[in-house]
């Protein structure tokens, strides 16, 4: 299913407030029929990445359903694989957590705290022989699962007696054998038609350290084996989580109810899918290590971090998470939904800027040489508790090359030669005529006249100017980079099983656009990294924070003013 942006409010209900899902209405009812109090959710990261925005939709829902029920959401690494976890990724996830405007509190756990506990629930499956430990290697065990259409083989090591099992357990637990050469399986049936029960593997043998448990073990639970008691153990109430995990809540039903321990109440949800971009960790990682991106906050990247860098506000993308709201069915939405955040959250709080990309240089042969003049400029339109700032003015100023047309076509209504165009806040100038290079014969300079404007911004004689252009003066402008972003990739789904394998050749080749000795009004030159402008009449920036130097500014375009996709699709 595809959701094109004019759908989605139709979709979410009701604007504003916490909108209606599935998940609210199971929760209400829990609540009033008194099954629970109060609610606890996790967010459940494992920590081998960055987060990206689908990351943030589990987030949002996560944090958010706590936050409108006054229950708690914990932050729990699932560092059940000890050798693919990094320290540098548990930062960057508390990090964006925090910065998307989430808290846990005190609430902060790793499956590898329950260890001790989940070894111990081993041990009590193996003595009511619902546990068992098997010699097939890795290969046998697979060809021994079955398939779809078949059933499983029992292995020959299924009916050890508990204390042959429990021996053989303790002694993988004190390092006596090699990885790979035993596991502990649960024992529940070859034959079941949801594979996930054909005896899965509990534990395996792992002779290495643990980021957080060092050497003490080298015996490993599986993620199915730790997760539903992880939850259980933290008294999670609603354990959410996406679709792909509907077929292993029986497996994880049946280790809670084998240890009549707590059973939270699992319910599944759609991920989320987004276009023209990719969100497995796997092929992020892919784009980092062969520096197709510029690291994992590369603006063009759809991690939490990389969306930061570029300008996003954590509002947005709160707005944004709310927006495509909560359901069961799979869907891609297109990058306009989110975009269409962004810039709703933009516009009322970025301040106006006058900045022009692509300077063309403008003489007004009738302004003295050597004066300045200043005109006052408001910070935003609608917006006076904003302010206003002094722009200075001079006989040279820059203007867009594209707001200059030596021939024009019917409708354009910017500058030409004999025509007018007003200067926002400065004055009206007519072109007297250009400069062009001798040898290419390309325009280095238009020339003009002007007339000063009357306070309403007409003409002084009250005639008609239909154009209005920015500008900045020349000899005060500020020089800086400024880099134009667009999609990572230029198909819809590049890492669909559509597009097959070669999900890296459809990469979109403009997806950066460095522009240099951009001209812009000289108060940017101070902007603090981070800090976002709506540069007017092109979209909104933002100074870069990792390049951005005290009057070197480098400014990433953070959205267009308009979805100018959807017209060029
Ligand atoms: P990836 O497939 O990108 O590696 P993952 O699901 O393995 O992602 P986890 O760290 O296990 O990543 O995810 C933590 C939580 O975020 C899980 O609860 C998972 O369901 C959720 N999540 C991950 N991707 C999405 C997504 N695209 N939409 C919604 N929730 C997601
Ligand atoms: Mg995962």
């Amino acid at each position: 299913m595809n959701i094109p942006s004019s759908d989605i409010d139709k979709l979410t209900g009701e604007a504003g407030g916490a909108p209606v899902n599935f998940i609210r209405t199971i929760i209400d009812e829990d609540l009033r029929s008194g099954k629970h109090k109060t609610i606890v959710t996790r967010f459940p990261p494992e920590p081998n990445g960055y987060l990206h925005i689908g990351h943030a939709k589990s987030i949002c829902l996560n944090f958010g359903l706590a936050r409108d029920y006054g229950g708690r959401c914990h932050l729990r690494f699932d560092d059940t694989n000890p050798v693919k976890e990094e320290t540098e990724y548990i930062e960057s996830i508390k990090d964006s957590v925090r910065w998307l405007g989430f808290d846990w509190g005190e609430h902060q756990y790793n499956a590898s705290d329950y260890f001790e506990q989940l070894y111990q629930w081993a041990e009590e499956l193996i003595v009511k022989g619902k546990a068992y430990v098997d010699d097939l290697s890795a290969e046998e065990i697979r060809a021994y699962r079955g398939t779809l259409t078949e059933p499983g083989k029992e292995s020959p090591y299924r009916n050890r007696t508990p204390e042959e099992n429990l021996d053989l357990f303790r002694r993988m637990r004190a390092g006596e054998f090699p990885d790979g050469s035993r596991v502990l399986r649960a024992k529940i049936d070859m034959a079941s038609p949801n594979m996930n029960l054909r005896d899965p593997v509990m534990y395996r043998i792992l002779h290495a350290a643990h980021p957080h448990t060092g050497t003490a073990w080298c015996v490993y639970p599986m993620y199915d084996y730790a997760h539903g008691q992880s939850d259980s153990i933290e008294g999670i109430t609603h354990s959410i989580c996406t679709l792909e995990f509907e077929d292993h809540r029986p497996l994880y039903d049946w280790f809670l109810e084998a240890l009549e321990i707590y059973r939270p109440r699992q319910i599944e949800f759609a991920r989320l899918n987004l276009g023209y971009t990719v969100m497995s960790k796997r092929k992020l990682l892919e784009l980092v290590r062969e520096k197709l991106v510029d690291g994992w906050d590369d603006p063009r990247m759809p991690t939490i971090v990389g969306m930061r860098r570029r300008g996003y506000t954590p509002e947005a993308i709160r707005a944004f998470c709310d927006r495509i709201g909560v359901g069961r069915s799979d869907s891609w939405i297109d990058m306009g939904v989110l975009e269409e955040c962004v810039r709703e959250d933009l516009n009322e709080k970025a301040p106006r800027a006058m900045a022009v990309l692509n300077p063309i240089r403008l003489v007004i042969e009738d302004y003295p040489e050597g004066k300045t003049e200043e005109f006052e400029a408001l910070n935003h339109p609608n917006d006076p508790a904003m302010g206003t700032r002094m722009v200075p003015f001079s006989r040279e100023i820059f203007i867009e090359a594209d707001d200059f047309m030596e021939d024009p076509p019917k409708g354009y209504f910017r500058l030409s030669p004999g025509r007018e165009v007003r200067l926002r806040y400065a004055c009206i100038v007519k072109c007297t005529g250009v400069v062009k290079d001798e040898a290419t014969g390309r325009i280095v300079e238009v020339r003009c006249s002007h007339d000063p404007l009357s306070r309403g911004g007409s003409a002084s004689d009250g005639r008609k100017v239909k154009g209005t252009i920015h500008w900045v003066s020349a000899p005060h402008s500020v020089s800086a980079e400024v880099r134009l972003y667009d999609r990572l990739f230029s198909v819809p789904q590049p890492g669909s099983d559509r597009e097959g394998p070669d999900w890296k050749s459809f990469l979109n080749p403009d997806s950066l656009r460095t522009l240099t000795d951009c001209r812009l009004e000289p108060a940017l030159a101070a902007a603090a990294a981070g800090s976002r402008f709506q540069f007017e009449r092109q979209g909104y920036f933002v100074a870069d924070g990792a390049d951005s130097r005290p009057g070197a500014p480098v400014f990433n375009r953070v959205v267009t003013l308009r979805d100018s996709w959807a017209k060029t699709k």
